[in-house]
């Protein structure tokens, strides 16, 4: 499991341990936001979804979307929390320009999901399970525009009263590469439910990052938090500048500053943007418009019993039922698209060792698959064939119609024409040769013509075997069954 020392960073005068914690806020993929009506929709004309609550006109009242509660439920479900059956939303108090209430309905003491743990892939192939302390609902905040105008800002309030989970994990990630990890785990986890896109470009998963360094056993840092950032590959590269520059302010005496930062990507750094609150800054209470949300233990059973397989099921299934390894079944299953795609092609094998043909579909869909797929990039829902067409190539390859060679042309043909490969292989006649007699006569000419080759061949130079399957596959334009080829030459020879 947990290599605890592999973490560690060599410093000027011993080792750091590196602590992280995040907090993700995942948009609810909900059509309507969490407290009024307003449409959700990403890109629409600014300020044309708002409603009078969403910009805060007086006495206009909260009306909680059910929707949403079912959507958090599911995903303290699928994140193995403790759904709480008594949760308060309170009043966070703060004052900014794109926040017209003044405040932003949170949950604070009370949050609809307490605990929890989700596993993420450790870059030694393990696993380490991160716990997490809670999963809350929020509004979110409008939006600030500083540069539209030298001299003005302007404020967008679709955004404003859309539903977030925040999702808070424990300070228990080690390193970059754990807190990568874990963001594409919970984002695989939240796309398998549904509850949230995942578009982290759209802004429908934003992470927060906690960060701190300390000397092992020591107790934990000062922490600085990096706000909104909106790549994994980005949370990486602020991650690991924030480690250089708390490693060097520690080493040379100095103290890590409690605040909040901001990463800018073009220069690869992080910058002061605003020393941190705490709680109390922001006088939560509950907020008064709103009865404590009860939930009825049926609900959660309901939801509960329509949860969907989720990749750590789907993985380990994967591997059980189609023997698949551990790294392809990881591959397969980090998407659900993919998952599923995958699953239809393995429904169309004819072949009846499915096990060969899973792992045979596995290697496909990992290597010539993808591999075309990221050339023209595509997705998965967009690939030109069908899914039975790569189960028929499958089949083709495992009855030996033809050879794994060939089966390539076959593949790009199919990408090209969406044509069946069995059609393909027929019309341009790329059928495996396996007649003995033809591939003979083929070996008798060629050997006749090599006449000096073979002879080193049999005073010992066995490595030009390789040489004469060759020529053979040459002249039989690569369609000769391999094994018969090699079976043949070794009896000649
Ligand atoms: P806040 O209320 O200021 O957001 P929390 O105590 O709720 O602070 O913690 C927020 C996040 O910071 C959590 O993900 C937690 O794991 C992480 N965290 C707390 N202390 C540290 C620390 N010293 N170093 C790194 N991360 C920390
Ligand atoms: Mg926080």
């Amino acid at each position: 499991m947990l290599d605890e020392n592999k973490n560690l960073i060599q410093g000027e005068n011993g080792f750091w341990e590196v602590v992280i914690g995040l907090e993700v806020h995942a948009q609810i993929s909900s059509k309507s936001k969490l407290f009024s009506g307003s449409s959700t929709d990403f890109g629409a004309d600014p300020n044309t979804q708002v409603s009078f609550l969403d910009a805060g006109m007086p006495g206009m009242l909260p009306v909680i979307n059910g929707f949403c509660v079912d959507q958090a439920i599911a995903t303290g479900l699928g994140l193995n929390g403790t759904i709480n059956l008594m949760s308060v939303f309170d009043r966070k108090n703060y004052f900014y320009a794109d926040l017209p209430t003044g405040y932003q309905i949170s949950q604070f003491h009370h949050p609809i999901v307490t605990g929890g743990y989700l596993d993420i892939e450790t870059e030694s192939g393990g696993s380490k399970r991160i716990h997490l302390t809670r999963l809350h609902l929020e509004q979110d905040a409008g939006k600030s525009i500083h540069d539209l105008h030298p001299n003005y800002s302007y404020v967008d309030l679709n955004r404003a009263g859309i539903a977030l989970m925040e999702i808070v994990s424990e300070p228990e990630l080690r390193s970059a590469a754990e807190a990568m990890a874990y963001v594409k785990k919970l984002r695989s986890i939240l796309r398998y439910l549904g509850s949230c896109d995942g578009n982290m470009e759209q802004g429908s998963l934003r992470v927060d990052a906690n960060i701190s360094l300390r000397r092992p056993g020591e107790p934990f840092g000062t922490r600085a938090e990096i706000k909104n950032v909106n790549s994994v590959r980005f949370l990486g590269q602020a991650l690991d500048y924030e480690i250089q520059r708390q490693r060097e302010l520690l080493e040379q005496g100095q103290s890590v500053v409690q605040e909040t930062r901001l990463f800018d990507p073009s220069k690869g750094e992080t910058r002061s943007m605003r020393t941190k609150e705490n709680a109390h800054d922001y006088r939560y209470f509950p907020d008064p418009d709103l009865k404590p949300l009860i939930l009825n233990p049926e609900r959660i059973e309901r939801i509960r019993s329509k949860m969907p397989e989720l990749p750590d099921a789907k993985k380990a299934r994967f591997e059980k039922d189609y023997g698949l390894n551990n790294y392809d079944a990881n591959i397969l299953v980090a998407e659900k698209e993919t998952g599923d795609y995958y699953e239809k092609v393995v429904g169309g094998i004819k072949n009846t060792d499915t096990k060969q043909a899973a792992k045979l579909i596995a290697n496909w869909l990992i290597g010539e698959v993808f591999g075309a797929m990221n050339r023209e990039n595509l997705t998965i829902e967009r690939l030109p064939f069908l899914p039975v067409h790569l189960a028929e190539l499958v089949d083709l390859i495992l009855d030996q119609t033809i050879s794994g060679k060939i089966a390539k042309d076959v593949f790009s043909h199919m990408w090209k024409t969406s044509k069946s490969p069995a059609h393909l292989v027929k019309d341009l006649g790329l059928q495996q040769i396996t007649d003995e007699g033809l591939v003979q006569s083929v070996i008798d000419k060629i050997l006749s013509q090599q006449g000096d080759k073979v002879a080193e061949y049999q005073s010992g130079k066995v490595q030009l075997f390789g040489f004469f399957v060759g020529l053979v596959m040459k002249e039989l334009q690569g369609k000769a069954n391999p094994a018969l080829v090699n079976e043949l030459l070794k009896k000649r020879l």
